[in-house]
């Protein structure tokens, strides 16, 4: 057994922050279960940060084998998008998403050729991996292409494409490479179980990241309450070069910048990204999924999510295709409860609100949380009494109510006085906020605005 350092005094955990009730018990013991293969997908040629995929299917129907592209990067900052079964493509059309994009999408009627959840969960995920030795299988310079051409994106929600950050820039080299195995958000506990039923392939695709990126050290970052996962990713990692490095449980823990901070003691400056402190960082799921990419050539297409809440009567981590509606996951886990109240894409935190449940899941959709009443009961919302909590709380040292109050007036250069575009939109402050104000809601409002301006 390798020693798996504990943080203490030395390593403080990031100032602000919030402890919600984590509720991951609903989820957390459940082993992944296999969604049956869905007679229709509608497939967005936009699941990622950046321009959208360019859509290469003409416009009759099409037949398709399963991890066919259906639409291809355009630019650096984009990613391939495939098809997650083999059938026909139907009629091209748009889709607006929870997070408010509306996007192309390409509806994909599914056939009987098509595996089943467990048989493709372990050709993609199961199996032997290799730690060593990579050039048997690839050359490293290969390694960034392969990961474009699967279209592989951030899986805990950034959806940044992976292949920038995996191709070497010698004016921005990257020593260090964090997997973030934190998962913070309350309810959701698809990383969990993947580090528990997949952990081989989550270390085979971060060596593979970090040999491709030039880093030198691999540090697997864990919150402290998840001892089951701890164990399965310390019997994993073990011959390996990565260490392990349990963090405290605490939101937003996972955030990259403060897992960043407090395992490597270096800032990543506001409005920049972790490559400029040359830090490389993967959430576990994706590191898996560069592995499935490199070794055995496949493209991210399925994904593990939590669909979980008081609101759905059975909660459970489900293996699923992108693409597949809100309302398939939901029902396959027993429907909605009769005092469910809010869907949310992700978790109650940093989550969308789904207003259209036929609206589809995506590669950033690491859950499903559906509320109910009472959860919402508190949410009555009043004038602001300038209590100062949500700037406690704001782990970025922002001031929350003021950028609020800036969006509200639509007073966008003081917004960006007050550092809106730093926001990683946590949730703490509004979480925090005795008024319920919609601080986050108000604050990406902001952000949108100075992004439009921004770009005229
Ligand atoms: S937490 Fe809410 S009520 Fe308190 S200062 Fe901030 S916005 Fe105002
Ligand atoms: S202002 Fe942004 S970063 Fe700060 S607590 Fe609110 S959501 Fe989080």
């Amino acid at each position: 057994m390798i020693a798996i350092p504990f943080l203490s005094k030395r390593h403080p955990s990031f100032q602000g922050g919030v402890h919600p009730d984590p509720q991951k018990e609903l989820t957390e013991h459940k082993p992944i279960e296999f969604l049956p293969v869905p007679q229709e997908l509608i497939v967005p040629v936009q699941q990622h940060l950046g321009r959208p995929g360019k859509n290469v299917l003409n416009h009759n129907k099409t037949p398709l084998i399963a991890g066919e592209l259906i639409a291809e990067p355009q630019g650096v900052v984009s990613a391939a998008i495939h098809t997650p079964v083999s059938g026909s493509s139907g009629l091209c059309s748009h889709v607006t998403l929870p997070n408010g994009i509306h996007v192309e999408a390409v509806a994909v009627q599914s056939n009987a050729e098509n595996l089943q959840g467990r048989a493709l969960f372990d050709e993609l995920l199961g199996g032997e991996w290799p730690k060593s030795d990579f050039e048997r299988f690839v050359r490293r310079e290969e390694i960034p292409e392969l990961v474009r051409k699967a279209g592989i994106v951030g899986q805990g929600g950034a959806t940044f494409p992976t292949a920038v950050k995996l191709t070497p820039n010698p004016q921005k080299p990257c020593d260090l490479l964090l997997l973030n195995g934190a998962e913070c958000e309350p309810y959701l506990t698809a990383d969990h179980r993947l580090m528990i039923e997949a952990p081989d392939a989550i270390v085979c695709g971060a060596l593979i990241a970090a040999l491709s990126a030039g880093c030198k050290r691999i540090v697997l970052g864990i919150e402290d309450n998840k001892p089951e996962a701890l164990h399965s990713m310390q019997r994993a990692c073990s011959g390996t070069p990565i260490e392990i490095v349990q963090v405290r449980a605490k939101y937003p823990q996972g955030g990259e910048k403060h897992l960043i901070r407090v395992i490597f003691h270096r800032v990543v400056p506001t409005c920049a990204l972790p490559l400029d402190v040359g830090v490389v960082v993967l959430n576990v799921a994706t590191a898996a999924m560069v592995a499935a990419a490199v070794i055995r050539k496949k493209p991210l297409t399925h994904r593990v999510m939590t669909v979980s809440g008081h609101g759905v009567v059975t909660p459970k981590n489900v293996f699923a295709p992108v693409g597949v509606s809100h309302r398939r996951l939901i029902d396959f886990c027993g429907g909605l409860t009769p005092d469910a109240a809010r869907v949310i894409s992700g978790g109650p935190m940093m989550g969308f609100a789904v207003g259209d449940l036929d609206s589809p899941v995506t590669k950033g959709t690491s859950g499903i949380t559906v509320l109910t009443k009472s959860d919402l009961l508190h949410q009555r919302q009043t004038a602001c009494i300038r209590c100062g909590r949500c700037i406690e709380v704001c782990p970025l040292h922002l001031m929350p109510q003021k950028i609020g109050l800036a969006a509200r007036n639509r007073a966008w250069d003081l917004a960006q006085s007050f550092q809106a575009q730093a926001c990683i939109e946590c949730g703490c402050c509004a979480y925090s906020c005795p008024a319920a104000l919609p601080l986050v809601q108000l604050i990406r409002l902001a952000k949108a605005a100075l992004r439009a301006r921004s770009t005229k």
